[in-house]
C-alpha cells in the first residue's frame, strides 16, 4: 500500500491542519453527491444491522471486530468487503434498509440529493424478486425524502465484469420496470478487458426510454476509453474520467460539451489509479475549465465520506469557503434535478454561504 493510502486514521484531517474553519463550513453544507455506490455505502452500522437480520454471516457482528473489518488496507481486502456485504442483501427487507440507512448516513453530512448507483443485477440473479426490489428501493426513497429531507434518484448500472446478460438484464429492469426514482443508466465494474463498446445496444435502448447516460470510464484506463463513452454510449457525465488529462483535445471537448466529470480523489488512491493524492489530476481538470464534481464513490469502504472528498479537493484546488461552495453548487448543476430543484439546492448552498460570511461568490479554481 502506498503511503498515501487513505485510512480512517488520517483522511478525516485532510485539509484541515491551517485552522480555518473548512471543515465546519463543509459539513454543514448544503451539498448533491453524483457519484456512490448502493452497496459501496453500507457503514459498519448498517453491516451490523444487516448482520443481525442474517445470523451465522462470515461478517464480525461484534462491532470492534466489525470496524477493524471495515478499515481499508488495500483494494484486495476492499473487493473481500464489498462482497461479504452483498452477501447479506438477501431479500427486498434487507434491500430497502440498507437504502434508508444510506440515506440516514447521507443526512449527517447535510447531503440533500444524491443520484445513488445501484446495481440491481446483484440482487435480481440472486433472487430477489424484480418488482419487490424496485418496491424496497421506492418505499425506502420516498421515507428517506419525508423523514430524512434527503432525496434520492437512482443510476442503474451494468456490472461490466458480469457480462452481456447482466447488461441485457439491467436495461430490461431500467425500461420495463422504470422505477420513479430512476433517472439514470451507467456502467460500473473493471475497465480493463470490457471494452465499453459492446454495451451499446443497452445504453441505446435506456436512452430511448429517457434515461440519461452515465457510465464509468477512464478510471483504470486511457482517453480512449472516455472517448468511446461519449460517441458510442452518448455519455452526458464521465463517471470517475481520472485519464481525461492525458488528452488535451479531450479535457477541450468536455469543457467545450459541458460534461462534467465525477472525480473521487480518495478512491483514485485506494485502488491505485493515481499513486498519491499530490498527483491527483483534479488540478488539470478544473484548470481546462472541466465541470469537475467531487464524489465518494464507496465511502466507508475507502475509508471515506463526501465531506472528506471535499476537504481533499479543497486543499488540492486551493479552495476557501466561496470555491467550496461553488464546487458543491457544481455537483447541484450537473445533477439531473429539474430546473426547479437546481434553483432551489443552489439558493441553499448560497445562503448558508452567507450566513457563513461568504457572500461574495467566488470562482472553482481559485487560487489559494
Ligand atoms: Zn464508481
Amino acid at each position: 500500500m502506498p503511503e498515501t493510502a487513505p485510512g480512517p486514521a488520517t483522511a478525516p484531517h485532510a485539509g484541515t491542519a491551517d485552522g480555518t474553519g473548512l471543515d465546519a463550513f463543509v459539513a454543514g453544507l448544503p451539498k448533491a453527491e453524483l457519484h456512490v455506490h448502493h452497496v459501496g455505502s453500507a457503514s459498519p452500522r448498517i453491516v451490523a444491522e444487516l448482520a443481525a437480520r442474517h445470523p451465522g454471516s462470515k461478517v464480525p457482528a461484534d462491532p470492534a471486530a466489525l470496524a477493524e473489518f471495515f478499515t481499508f488496507r488495500d483494494f484486495a481486502h476492499f473487493i473481500e468487503v464489498y462482497l461479504s456485504v452483498v452477501d447479506l442483501i438477501r431479500d427486498a427487507e434487507d434491500v430497502r434498509l440498507l437504502t434508508f440507512e444510506v440515506a440516514r448516513d447521507m443526512a449527517r453530512q447535510n447531503i440533500r440529493y444524491a443520484e445513488l448507483t445501484v446495481t440491481p443485477y446483484s440482487s435480481t440473479r440472486r433472487g430477489i424478486p424484480e418488482q419487490a426490489f424496485m418496491e424496497a428501493i421506492e418505499d425506502a426513497r420516498k421515507a428517506a425524502e419525508a423523514e430524512l429531507g434527503v432525496q434520492l434518484r437512482w443510476c442503474f448500472d451494468i456490472p461490466g465484469e458480469a457480462g452481456l446478460a447482466s447488461a441485457e438484464e439491467t436495461a430490461h429492469l431500467a425500461v420495463d420496470l422504470a422505477p420513479e426514482g430512476l433517472v439514470s443508466f451507467g456502467l460500473g465494474g473493471p475497465e480493463i478487458g470490457v471494452p465499453r463498446p459492446q454495451f451499446k445496444p443497452y445504453f441505446d435502448r435506456a436512452r430511448a426510454a429517457g434515461l440519461h447516460s452515465v457510465p464509468h470510464a477512464g478510471e483504470a484506463t486511457g482517453p480512449q476509453t472516455i472517448w468511446d463513452a461519449l460517441n458510442v454510449l452518448g455519455a452526458e457525465r464521465i463517471g470517475h474520467g481520472t485519464s481525461a488529462p492525458q488528452d488535451p483535445r479531450l479535457l477541450e471537448h468536455l469543457a467545450e460539451h459541458a460534461v462534467p466529470l465525477e472525480v473521487c480523489p480518495t478512491s483514485n488512491i485506494a485502488t491505485r489509479v493515481v499513486p498519491s493524492l499530490e498527483e491527483h489530476p483534479i488540478r488539470a481538470m478544473v484548470d481546462a475549465g472541466v465541470l469537475v464534481t467531487v464524489n465518494s464513490d464507496d465511502p466507508p469502504m475507502f475509508g471515506t465520506d463526501l465531506n472528506t472528498e471535499y476537504a481533499v479537493a479543497a486543499r488540492l484546488l486551493g479552495l476557501d469557503r466561496a470555491g467550496v461552495a461553488e464546487l458543491a453548487k457544481n455537483a447541484v448543476r450537473a445533477s439531473f434535478l429539474d430546473s426547479a430543484g437546481k434553483a432551489r439546492l443552489s439558493a441553499e448552498i448560497d445562503a448558508y454561504a452567507a450566513g457563513f460570511g461568504t457572500g461574495h461568490g467566488g470562482v472553482p479554481a481559485a487560487r489559494s
